[in-house]
């Protein structure tokens, strides 16, 4: 399947804005936001969040907000922030000069809550937490009344004032919502408004002792900033009402909420507080650690932003929670750097190979493509010489059945170069390893063609020893083992499906000198092995590679095994 054939005009919230414009709701105007709380990095299933936001308000001629939820100092930080802004605009979206943040809007939502009050909706709640929640009920029984449920108007207003005074520790009273305290929906059995805590908060520093609960503020935010579609995860549908209620008791205008599936792959886990515990345990270095799914983690991986952005499309807006295939994830990669990838030569797990009938201080260079795929991409140098690395891989000194590359009294092209001939090996007294290969070539097979056309039965990657660098390369494989990493034995947590060998570390790669000085982000394909990305670790003595994946595309194969 190509991503970027895809179509995205069909889907049920794309719907419902055509419907909307053609009736001119809103004046023709459509207006989304992307609201998320700076409390962690974001993750590829955040992805499809912005991709649904900001895409259907550019594809209907509308506008997008960028909009921090930064209701809970506790847990926000401007490091997050900082780390959401980039990734945003990695993935290609532009919010121009609309960046809000929702405690821009505390002193507003100040001025709604004591209007609640006033009107008998809202009240001053001196129940502990603990309390709060035995009064409110299961799913199978009603709540009970606060005992402090028909304080006086006056007295709410004169004790929710003195809240925010700060006269009172923290969590000692709350501000809940007078709504229903038997509904069948727990979220309208008198949620809370209102808390207080002393903490300081990134944007308005001291300036509040009582922050606004996410429920109450969320759609508050949206009503504000004249926002149309209001779209989020599924998980909020049970919240809706309640938005509604609160919009509805104070008269403002009222957002459309369309709720929509969260994107899940197999094999990782997507959670902020996840994250933090991998981290906490040193399972992964940080944030932008190449194995997590965070945008900062797939982004130093090398995953090009238009392979999330195609998975997105083919994924869709779904309206059921499901797990893509994490194979997929990883075609869509390998298509997209396929095109735009230059191919190089790098060595893995190098073999010296000696190339006797060389002479042995002659270099020469071969022209090798920099990219089939990409006609513009012209050619490149690649030096030459009578000593090489190979792959171990590629060499066998009893070459099992249907193993066809290089072995002794074989004969194999070296890639751009010459066709050689293995004559023998020598060995490690000791161990009896193969350190060298012996070989010897054919000079007439300049370019790696014989004037005898005969065929040889493999075509193998190489770099010269005395002009090659050395570069450290890191392998990654799936953090988890179980497909669903929550699949755990009972009083097990998602940590015990950790892949303990997810990081392999090759220290002693060589890589063509093509590759000296190449910027920390910039990708390419090793050829035969896989595409790689430069790890800003590295520095200009050495050179650091990311393994973005391999180049065996399981998904691929599955989906023609389909057809
Ligand atoms: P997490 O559960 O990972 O901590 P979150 O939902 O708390 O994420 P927010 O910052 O609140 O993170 O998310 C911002 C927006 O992204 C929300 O509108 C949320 O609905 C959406 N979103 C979060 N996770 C996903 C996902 N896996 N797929 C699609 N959208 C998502
Ligand atoms: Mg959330």
């Amino acid at each position: 399947m190509d991503g970027t054939n895809s179509t995205t005009s069909g889907d049920f919230i794309r719907d419902i804005v055509r419907q909307d414009l053609a009736k001119n709701k809103n004046n023709g105007r459509v207006q989304t936001r992307f609201p998320p709380e700076p409390n962690g990095y974001l993750h590829i299933g955040h992805a499809r969040a912005i991709w649904i936001d900001f895409g259907i308000a550019a594809e209907f001629g509308g506008k997008c907000n960028l909009r921090f939820d930064d209701t809970n100092p506790v847990k926000e930080e401007q490091e997050y922030i900082d780390a959401i802004i980039r990734d945003i605009r990695w993935l290609g979206f532009d919010w121009e000069d609309r960046l809000y943040y929702a405690s821009s809007y505390f002193e507003q939502m100040y001025q709604f809550a004591l209007q609640l009050i006033e009107a008998g909706k809202a009240y001053v709640d001196d129940l502990t937490a603990e309390q709060i929640r035995e009064y409110r009920g299961t799913l199978t029984q009603p709540g009970k009344p606060s005992p402090y449920r028909d304080r006086p108007v006056a007295e709410n207003l004169d004790l929710f004032k003195r809240m925010r005074a700060g006269e009172f520790p923290d969590g000692l009273r709350v501000l809940r919502a007078k709504i229903d305290m038997a509904s069948p929906n727990i979220n309208l059995r008198d949620p809370v408004m209102y808390r207080i805590l002393h903490a300081s908060h990134p944007h308005t520093g001291d300036a509040w002792c009582i922050y606004p609960m996410y429920d109450w503020a969320h759609g508050l935010e949206d009503s504000i900033e004249g926002v149309t579609h209001s779209l989020c995860t599924l998980e909020f549908e049970d919240h809706r009402p309640l938005y509604d209620w609160f919009l509805d008791a104070l008269g403002v205008y009222h957002p459309q909420q369309i709720e929509f599936a969260r994107l899940n792959f197999t094999y990782t886990v997507m959670s902020k507080r996840f994250f933090r515990r991998m981290i906490e345990e040193g399972i992964v270095r940080g944030y932008d650690d190449p194995r997590l799914p965070t945008l900062s983690g797939v982004r130093r991986r090398g995953y090009p932003p238009e392979a999330l952005l195609n998975v997105c499309k083919i994924m869709g807006v779904a309206k059921t929670n499901s797990t893509a295939d994490f194979a997929m994830l990883e075609h869509c990669v390998r298509e997209e750097l396929n095109k735009h990838s230059p191919r190089v030569m790098g060595v893995m797990r190098p073999l010296r190979l000696i190339i006797d009938n060389y002479p042995e201080d002659q270099v020469e260079e071969f022209d090798a493509q920099n990219n089939p795929e990409d006609p513009t991409s012209g050619t490149r140098k690649v030096p030459f010489s009578r000593v090489l690395y190979i792959e171990q891989d590629d060499f066998r000194e009893v070459p099992p059945p249907k193993y066809f590359r290089l072995a002794p009294g074989r004969e194999i092209r070296i890639k751009y170069a010459y066709l050689i001939t293995c004559t023998g090996v020598t060995k490690d007294q000791q161990t009896g390893e193969v350190t060298e290969v012996h070989c010897t070539y054919d000079p007439a097979t300049r370019g790696g063609d014989a004037p005898d056309h005969r065929k040889v039965k493999s075509t193998i990657h190489w770099v010269s020893a005395a002009h090659s660098l050395q570069a450290e390369v890191r392998l990654y494989d799936n953090l988890f083992t179980k497909e669903n990493p929550n699949d755990v034995a009972e009083g097990a947590d998602f940590l015990s499906n950790i892949n303990r060998n997810s990081l392999e570390v090759l220290t002693s790669c060589r890589i063509e000198p093509f590759l000296a000085g190449a910027a920390p982000g910039s990708r390419y394909q090793f050829e035969r092995i896989g595409y790689f990305c430069v790890d800003p670790d590295t520095t200009a003595k050495k050179l650091v590679f990311n393994r973005t994946v391999s180049l065996r595309d399981d998904w691929a194969k599955i989906q023609k095994q389909q057809e």
